[in-house]
């Protein structure tokens, strides 16, 4: 067992939780460098753990099963945001990172709002909301349209309600969770920014990249972005990296912007390595998942520059994935399938990389 800030050498065991892509991929990358991994998710069936040497079954919230899981491995981490942060300190003293802050501040769009604005950071105008009362409030005072989101527990569009003017809010069936609403905001591009804060606080950025979203699911993302996008990238790394160091962050955050007339819009954050930081497998000289493995092992970072003039991502939502043939026929295609034995209408199957040569 390891205190923090120590190294991790190769040959030790990192602990992931969350059973998905995101695990997966953090596995394959930690392969290459000679860890082994230990998946911990809830799940029978874990696309992470087909690729990784240990698995644990157990509930989010089982401190006895975390505390197990924890004492085979050396560090831990998380591909998954929507975990309660009180039952992790079951994992110390094997160090967990990114901390467990940081998950707190992003999993609830309130906190994160409220974390980034001390720091310049611009959210879309917003209100708490647990009432119909604080909705229609909300709605007098920022006005429509706007967004009704879930505080927590939202991921690819999913908990969001279109509120295009008070008849929508009253026909609403009432979630009955914690909300906010959000002024819709005009922007005319998305984009993400990916940083990786190494333990002796050394931060490192790849390219941002143009995101594109279809029903709220992310469709594609390409670098480099188009230079109005460009020119917004300096302000929201700045806020980045202070949300990084404020948050003693170590391993992979991606922050998403709205790019908009007067400047980025911060949209929310993620925790982890991030589905618009795909393309850095192929695309940069050192992927976020190896970075991210590199950061919470106490290794140096390595190089985050573009490996060709450009790369493009395209995610395989549900029968996209089916066309895998076609995709291989085309030599200039990396593909990645996830494993995943069900194909559903929205769910990622896998993603194709072209890099732009
Ligand atoms: P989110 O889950 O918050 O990332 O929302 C999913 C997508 O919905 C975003 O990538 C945007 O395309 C859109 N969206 C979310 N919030 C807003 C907003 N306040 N104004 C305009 N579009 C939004």
């Amino acid at each position: 067992m390891m205190s923090p800030g120590q190294i991790i050498p190769p040959g030790e065991t990192i602990g992931i939780l969350g059973g998905g892509q995101l695990g997966r991929m953090i596995a394959l990358a930690a392969a290459q460098l000679g860890y082994r991994c230990h998946i911990y998710a809830p799940e029978a069936d874990s696309i992470a753990a087909d690729v990784a040497a240990g698995f644990t079954r157990g509930a989010y919230d089982d401190t006895e099963a975390l505390a197990r899981f924890a004492a085979e491995c050396a560090v831990v981490t998380y591909e998954f945001e929507n975990v309660a942060a009180a039952p992790l300190a079951a994992i110390a003293p094997v160090p967990l990172y990114p901390p467990a802050r940081a998950l707190e501040v992003a999993q609830d769009r309130v906190n994160e709002k409220t974390f980034v604005e001390p720091f310049g950071g611009r959210p879309a105008p917003w209100a708490q909301v647990d009432t119909p009362a604080d909705l229609a409030a909300a709605i007098a005072r920022i006005g429509t349209p706007g967004i009704l989101k879930t505080r927590r527990d939202g991921y690819d569009g999913k908990g969001q309600w279109r509120i295009m003017g008070p008849a929508d809010a009253e026909a609403l069936d009432w979630p009955g969770v914690p909300l906010i609403y959000e002024g819709f905001v005009t922007f005319f591009a998305e984009f993400s920014v990916i940083v990786v804060r190494g333990a002796d606080g050394a931060i490192a950025f790849w390219d941002s990249a143009h995101n594109e979203h279809d029903s709220g699911i992310l469709a594609r993302s390409t670098v480099p972005a188009p230079p109005e996008i460009v020119a917004q990238v300096a302000a929201a790394r700045d806020l980045a990296a202070q949300v990084a160091q404020a948050l003693d962050y170590v391993g992979v955050l991606t922050l998403e912007f709205f790019a908009t007339e007067t400047g980025p819009v911060f949209n929310e954050m993620a925790p982890r390595v991030h589905n618009s930081g795909h393309w850095t497998i192929e695309g940069a000289l050192t992927s976020q998942f190896e970075n991210h493995v590199r950061a919470i092992c106490g290794l140096p970072l390595g190089a985050t520059a573009l490996a060709a003039p450009g790369a493009v991502m395209d995610n395989l939502i549900g029968d996209a994935a089916r066309d895998w043939a076609g995709i291989l026929s085309d030599p200039a295609n990396h593909l990645h399938l996830y494993g995943k034995a069900a194909v559903r209408p929205g769910r990622k199957m896998g993603h194709v990389t072209r890099l732009v040569m």
